[in-house]
């Protein structure tokens, strides 16, 4: 039996919007889930009614194989990081971060003992006396997870919580997460729209799009077979690279480019004569110059970034662009011409009307 399990969830506002459709998980104890997609699609959403600040309006919510729909937050025993970090602003560091247990009546000699515990796992032993005001945004952020961290509950939900802090701090607290999540092995709901906080973070990742998940996988999963073309696109920095096009005679054809379909379906190329096909392809998976048992792509260099350990180079072809990565010593000449190569392996085809793979 699973720690938690979501089963046809379905959250309808009272305003009759259809948040979040037949939403299926099971999450095992210690897992790290990362719910991830564009803005709206329903992450929050999903987040709070686990937490139980939202009604389920269809569907069941389970805990340890019991239906949990009806209970309140704290019989789900969950705790929850806020973007914004709600912290009281007249408290010190050490009474935000002791505000729970102070509540349960908890004896002040355990209270302190366990916030210095926590305030060190989180570098904040310094800052204990110190209001919020006097903190960064880092350090706010800390607290607010101190907070969660101190009580003893079964899952942390976090919704966003580094959305507030500058890029350095984000790779700095993303990195901090992930140790706490190691050090206390607690389950956590991790919801963010940034795909890198979700491949760097998460045991495994639900990507949602408009209200619905589109595929449930580990990040290796997701990135190795993704299922249609919005998580091929999603998952990925730069993002894979599609070129769109109709099938004559088991060819795609755009610019002075025609890639024969055979090579990568076989016999199969034959039932998409006519369709319109989607051939997608990772930036970092091309090899510059011709290869075998690749696909050959000739293109315009718009474009180069040195960004020190790779360059991206921008390309096109008449009406289709594509970003390539590659070595720094290899980096073209903008306005010149390159040939590179796609070995079969590493090319994704979907369909052009429904958009998902094709295996
Ligand atoms: P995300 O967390 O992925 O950005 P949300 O779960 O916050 O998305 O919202 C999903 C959709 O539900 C959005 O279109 C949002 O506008 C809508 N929504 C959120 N809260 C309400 C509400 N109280 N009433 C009606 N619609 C809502």
């Amino acid at each position: 039996m699973s720690y938690l399990t979501l089963k046809n969830i379905n959250k309808i506002y009272p305003n009759g919007y259809h948040a979040v459709h037949n939403f299926n998980l099971e999450i095992e104890k210690g897992e790290f889930i990362v719910f991830v997609g564009p803005s709206g699609c329903g992450k929050s959403t999903t987040l709070r009614m686990i937490a139980g600040l939202e009604d389920i309006s269809n569907g069941e919510f389970l805990i340890n194989g019991q239906r949990a729909n009806e209970w309140g937050p704290r019989e789900r025993e969950v705790a929850m990081v806020f973007q914004s970090y709600a912290l009281y602003p007249q408290m010190t560091v050490f009474d935000n971060i002791a505000f729970g247990l102070t509540l349960q009546g908890v004896d002040e000699e355990v209270i302190e003992e366990k916030v210095k515990n926590t305030a060190a796992i989180l570098g904040l032993t310094d800052y204990l006396d110190r209001l919020p005001r006097a903190l960064s945004g880092g350090q706010r952020q800390r607290v607010a997870i101190g907070r969660a961290i101190i009580r003893k509950v079964g899952v942390f939900l976090m919704d966003e919580p580094l959305s507030n802090l500058d890029a350095k701090q984000r790779v700095t607290m993303r990195s901090e997460i992930a140790q706490i999540h190691r050090e206390t092995g607690a389950t956590t709901i991790y919801v963010t729209h940034d795909q890198t906080e979700a491949m760097t973070l998460a045991d495994r990742i639900v990507v949602m799009k408009e209200g619905y998940v589109q595929q449930i996988g580990t990040p290796y999963e997701l990135y190795m077979d993704p299922v249609n073309v919005f998580v091929a696109g999603f998952i990925g920095e730069p993002p894979m690279n599609f070129v769109r096009g109709k099938v004559a005679k088991g060819c795609l054809a755009f610019g002075a480019n025609t890639l024969d379909l055979t090579a990568k379906l076989g016999n199969r190329a034959r039932q998409f004569e006519g369709k319109e096909l989607v051939f997608g392809f990772r930036p970092e998976h091309i090899e510059l110059g011709k290869r075998e048992k690749a696909y050959q792509i000739s293109a315009d260099v718009e474009l180069t970034e040195m960004l020190g350990d790779n360059t991206n180079v921008y390309i096109t072809t008449q009406d289709q662009k594509a970003i390539l990565k590659v070595d720094p010593h290899d980096t073209p000449e903008v306005d010149s011409q390159i040939t590179f190569s796609i070995p079969y392996e590493h090319v994704y085809l979907f369909d052009g009307e429904t958009e998902e793979v094709i295996k």
